[in-house]
């Protein structure tokens, strides 16, 4: 038998451990198996998943179920839209409810502050407008400070000294 792992068709060790070889090709692929190192562990894994699935039991469904979802199912219709959409976070744990509590103030806050800024907007604009006379006068107002200043910490001499 040609190596299935070289041949590239690794379906025939899912199907060996499915069981769903004929008997003469499983026997050939065990005799392959006894020698191949590149087959022998994805077969195992193989086996081992078809053994967990053999050992996996459903949990059994209670006698009432029906009854129970199709009670939830009626309750679920009559409720109004604001209970059916908050009706998912009810049930969340606070530890997860909180977060989504405060990304919703932050964005109320956002929206807040965005709205704030709007009419303030104008103003900014009209001080730009003012702007080059008003820089133009100001630089000579500081420049005068600075002269005085400087004439007066000349007068008084040392002004660290007091
Ligand atoms: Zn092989």
């Amino acid at each position: 038998m040609n190596c299935p792992m070289e041949d590239r068709r690794p379906a025939i060790l899912v199907a060996y451990a499915a069981g769903e070889l004929d008997r003469e090709t499983a026997s050939a692929l065990e005799r392959h198996l006894a020698d191949c190192a590149a087959c022998r562990p994805v077969a195992a894994g193989q086996a081992a998943v078809w053994k967990a699935l053999d050992a996996w039991e459903a949990p059994s469904v209670s006698p009432d179920f029906d009854r129970r979802l199709y009670r939830r199912i009626d309750e679920g219709a009559r409720l109004s839209w604001w209970e059916r959409l908050t009706r998912p976070f009810r049930s969340m744990p606070l530890r997860q409810a909180l977060p989504l509590t405060a990304v919703a103030g932050l964005l109320l806050m956002a929206s807040l502050l965005l709205h704030r800024t709007g009419p303030t907007a104008p103003v900014a604009s009209q001080h730009e407008v003012v702007g080059a006379n008003q820089v133009e006068s100001t630089l000579d107002d500081l420049d005068l400070l600075r002269q005085l200043s400087t004439a007066d910490s000349a007068e008084s001499g040392h002004p660290d000294a007091m």
